[in-house]
């Protein structure tokens, strides 16, 4: 693993105060990751369609530390203030201290700015659609910006890159919300270029079905989610059918980098279905074990199956370790799935509420 090139090797440029604004979409995995060793080492590698309408948009300004604030604190302390819709977000903080504790090394101007961290998201937080992943994302971003700022030589793939490779540090599938519209992360030798540090994007010739694809995303529980995702990684170790899973979901990601390509998609909706059932069925099968599926989201899924027999349909599903479906279908299929998502599926979602997104291109400047 090569990290020394994330370690920025001169600043040639001194910035006082800079603001910048980054809007990054969450992302749906295809082939799951679930699993991880220290540092936000992926077990498996693991593919993800881009969001286009579920995002956060966030401003962090930069406000330099005088120079007797910086002896005072010997260099070393990290400060931001965080925001969250207009309002003080204790609860948010403790995942990006660890964040900008784990990319200090890589990022070491952190040290000389006040941080004031303001963002949004389009989409419920918390609740398994990977605010963590957009949220974490746009931190990134904003730290990449500075960083050319600092030392404007950077070139723009490199700064994707290492936004990748930071966003990870705070939350593993935020390395696939940089980038669009399909992005891997983890070393699989299907995808040359792929590496278990950054995401990369699927770069072979994708077949016109999957262009555009959409998501609707059925909140079936809008609530917290029932396991964190840390506990949710550390079921993984020491389960019984680990080992076989990590195999399966690096094989998985093979097939699905051919069926992208050959634009099979009936081997696309099997392989998706097959990906989410088997990360729910590590989850009943672990210790402690849960079911975070909800009675309404077994009544979809087999909605979702019916309207596919009786319409010749390519509609599929997927889930996040959570009780909300992603409903994915190809966009010439748009008209008719929305309308029935309107008519059968809605009223399985808490207050009727459902998003429909569609496949994004990554992370946007504001
Ligand atoms: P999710 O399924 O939404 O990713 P998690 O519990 O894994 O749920 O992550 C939620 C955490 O992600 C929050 O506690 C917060 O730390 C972080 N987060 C969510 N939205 C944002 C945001 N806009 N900016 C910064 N961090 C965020």
């Amino acid at each position: 693993m090569n990290i020394s090139e994330f370690i920025p090797q001169e600043i040639t440029k001194e910035i006082e105060n800079t603001s910048f604004t980054w809007q990054t979409p969450s992302n749906i995995a295809l082939v799951k990751y679930w699993g991880k060793t220290n540092p936000q080492i992926p077990k498996n590698a693991s593919i993800s369609f881009t969001l286009n309408n579920c995002h956060t948009i966030t401003t962090v300004d930069f406000q330099k530390k005088s120079k007797s604030e910086l002896d005072a604190t010997s260099y070393t302390q990290i400060d931001f203030d965080l925001f969250f819709e207009g309002k003080k977000k204790e609860e948010f903080k403790p995942k990006i201290a660890e964040f900008f504790k784990r990319v200090q090394a890589y990022c070491p101007y952190i040290f000389d700015y006040k941080m004031t961290i303001n963002s949004e998201n389009s989409f419920p937080h918390s609740s398994g659609i990977a605010s963590s992943a957009s949220g974490l994302s746009a931190i990134a971003m904003c730290l990449m910006s500075l960083e050319k700022q600092l030392n404007p030589a950077l070139e723009n793939e490199f700064i994707n890159k290492k936004a990748s490779f930071l966003a990870r540090l705070g939350s593993g599938s935020a390395s696939r919300s940089i980038e669009g519209p399909l992005v891997v992360w983890g070393k699989n030798s299907s995808v040359e270029d792929s590496s278990d540090l950054f995401g990369v994007k699927f770069n072979k010739k994708v077949a016109a079905i999957f262009n555009n694809y959409q998501d609707a995303i059925l909140l079936v529980d809008k609530g917290e989610k029932q396991v964190s995702s840390t506990v949710g990684h550390n079921l993984m170790n020491n389960h019984a059918y680990a080992k076989v899973r990590f195999e399966d979901a690096n094989k998985n990601l093979e097939n699905m980098a051919m069926i992208l390509q050959n634009g099979d998609v009936k081997a696309f909706v099997s392989l998706v279905e097959s990906e989410a059932l088997t990360l729910h069925a590590m989850m009943m099968t672990s210790h402690p074990y849960f079911i975070l599926m909800k009675p309404n989201t077994l009544k979809i899924i087999d909605k979702i199956w019916q309207y596919r027999v009786e319409n010749e349909s390519n509609i599929c599903f997927t889930l996040d370790a959570g009780a909300n479906v992603h409903v994915l279908y190809p966009e010439n299929e748009k008209e008719s799935v929305n309308a029935f998502i309107a008519k059968e599926l809605a009223v399985f979602c808490q207050n009727n509420q459902y998003i429909l997104d569609n496949v994004g291109l990554g992370a946007k400047q504001l």
